[in-house]
């Protein structure tokens, strides 16, 4: 059983629009699409959930490195299968350039 705690480590909220607008119409790309599928296909289950033995069915696809509009990361990946609740959560942290880290029971980083 994990608990997961989040540390900011110098995000910064307020660029993100600018970045969104340019970004945004990649997602609407039939290539997107197709990617999307491609990986969910690959990995049907939440990867975030499954990391805590939990079983989700994932719904949402997330850049591993934060893109930031870059196209080359954007397409080239990695990605990771993520429910919705986990993406929201988790994913948009590390989109703000936040760091995940989670705690173990023990209340050690993992
Ligand atoms: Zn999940």
């Amino acid at each position: 059983m994990l608990i997961e705690s989040y540390v900011a480590t110098g995000g910064r909220p307020d660029a993100r629009s600018e970045e969104a607008r340019a970004y945004r119409r990649l997602y609407k790309t039939a290539r997107w699409k197709s990617l999307r599928i491609t990986k969910l296909t690959e990995q049907p289950l939440c990867e975030w959930c499954l990391e805590q033995e939990i079983v989700t069915p994932a719904s949402e696809v997330h850049h591993v490195v934060p893109h930031k509009g870059d196209e080359a990361i954007f397409w080239s990946g990695p990605f990771v299968s993520t429910c919705k609740p986990c993406h929201a959560r988790r994913g948009q942290l590390e989109d703000h350039g936040q760091t995940v880290v989670r705690f173990g029971a023990d209340g050690w980083p993992v």
